[in-house]
């Protein structure tokens, strides 16, 4: 069976869902997973926001907004009176539920159940359009399945008992639909898997039912060789390995969450990423193959730090990077990128919560430097250390900007960068002229 995901865009307006349910309906059975229609999630976390200030108007004022919205999809998704009527029982309670939150203390855990609501909503309406248009289908609850352990990371035993005892609840159906994005946590409350979180639902759920193929549904033709957002003319790779398609997402290709690949990458499922808009477009196939020899894209993380320790003490004694590491362990920051030197280390984050602490902690050892506001460049490829002239052209390509840190050889997919934030743009345009044109 295949796991199909649409994205916001993709299920945005009545019209987007009707070409989903087309799309979708070809006599094969798959399990459909949905996020929030675009624009949702974002509104629940701001009507979230006004209840946190205790500014209950403001939330109301939002929530009948939101409401108003979901009533003229209903109006445009319908046709049969009963459905439609079906539909406004649907939205009105799950109105009336984010209203009631105004009359209770406000929390993460209530936040929660609130940004919860997109996905609830966008899964009911689909179904009941399929049940409209007359196709077999059913709701597979995705909190009775998808659940995160104590480190919020997924359960992924409990998810792989528990997802096919939904399937067998409700045999025979061709189409199963069910939200991203959401989940229990080890407490039984309801969480998330993060923002865009949807993707790795699809990867988890594709992981667990031992699926032939995740196929990730969006606004655009795969995987592009830039970031869309900032470089013209940019193109869609066909082939990335999972290795590959892993960097690119961790490392800001917003396309796909960036832990999306490694369930599938453990259980070899391909991945495929397409365009609903397109729905003939190759896309880009995720697999353990790759171009060999080829750099395939360029992708960019924002808001990264970079501390650098110098010590005359030294650097390279038996230990010392030990005790520096375990300074960032010990205050729940993971680190990016590292460089080292006979007399210092660089390392960048992307959670700089801790700053403070960690700088304060690893004076102990050294002169500390912190940059903010850097942007990682993360050149990714088939590109082993035998494959001759890779590094060069990439460092040319950036002859003009100036460089925090390079880093290479962690693996032979990826060619790393630390630059300011200001020259991302020009770095990302020269990179793209100079390995893409
Ligand atoms: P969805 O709502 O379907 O999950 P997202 O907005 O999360 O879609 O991801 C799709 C968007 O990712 C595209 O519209 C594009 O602007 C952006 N994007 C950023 N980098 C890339 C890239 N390298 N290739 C393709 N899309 C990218
Ligand atoms: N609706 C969620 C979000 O906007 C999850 C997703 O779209 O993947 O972050
Ligand atoms: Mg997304």
């Amino acid at each position: 069976m295949k796991v199909l995901k649409f994205g916001g865009t993709s299920v945005g307006s009545a019209a987007r869902m009707k070409d989903v349910a087309k799309l979708i309906c070809d006599g094969e059975q798959k399990i459909v997973v949905l996020s929030a229609m675009s624009g949702t999630t974002n509104s629940l976390v701001e009507i979230s926001d006004y209840f946190y200030k205790t500014n209950t108007s403001g939330a109301l004022e939002r929530i009948n907004a939101l409401e108003q919205k979901y009533n003229d999809v209903v109006a445009e998704l319908y046709s049969n009176t009963e459905c439609k009527a079906e539909a406004k029982k649907v939205l009105k309670s799950h109105f009336e539920y984010l209203r009631s939150f105004s009359k209770s203390v406000f929390t993460l855990f209530e936040e929660k159940a609130i940004l919860a609501e997109g996905e609830m909503l966008s899964t009911t309406m689909f179904q009941l359009y399929l049940n409209e248009i007359g196709e077999s289908s059913a709701l597979l609850p995705a909190l009775e399945y998808m659940r995160i352990d104590k480190n919020s990371e997924p359960d992924t035993l409990y998810i792989a008992e528990n997802l096919p005892k939904q399937l067998a609840a409700q045999p025979d159906k061709m189409i199963y639909i069910t939200q991203g994005f959401i989940c229990r946590n080890f407490y039984g409350e309801i969480d998330n898997l993060q923002r865009g979180g949807s993707d790795y639902s699809a990867s988890l759920i594709g992981a667990a039912i031992n699926a032939s193929e995740i196929q990730i549904w969006t606004d655009i033709d795969g995987m592009h060789n830039n970031d869309p957002r900032i470089v013209e003319g940019t193109k869609p790779v066909p082939v990335l390995h999972f290795e590959e398609a892993a960097e690119l997402a961790y490392f800001g290709a917003k396309i796909l969450h960036p832990t999306c690949i490694l369930p599938a990458k453990l259980n070899n499922i391909p991945v495929r990423l397409l365009n609903t808009m397109e729905p003939s477009a190759h896309g880009t196939l995720i697999s353990n193959q790759s171009k060999k020899g080829v750099i395939e894209a360029v992708a960019a993380k924002d808001g990264i730090t970079a501390i650098k320790i110098k010590s005359g003490r030294m650097l390279l004694a038996h230990g010392f990077l030990r005790k520096v590491f375990e300074i960032f362990e010990s205050h729940h920051t993971p680190i990016d990128m590292v460089t080292t030197s006979e007399v210092g280390v660089s390392v960048s984050i992307d959670n700089a919560k801790k700053l403070d602490e960690i700088v304060n902690d690893l004076k102990k050892f050294g002169t500390v430097t912190v940059d903010k506001d850097m942007v990682i460049i993360c050149v990714v490829g088939d590109m082993p250390f035998e494959n001759v002239g890779f590094q060069a052209k990439v460092v040319n390509a950036l002859s003009e900007i100036p460089v925090r840190m390079i880093s290479y050889g962690g693996s032979n997919y990826n060619i790393s960068f630390l630059i300011k934030a200001d020259d991302k743009k020009r770095a990302l345009n020269a990179l793209s002229q100079a390995l893409f044109n």
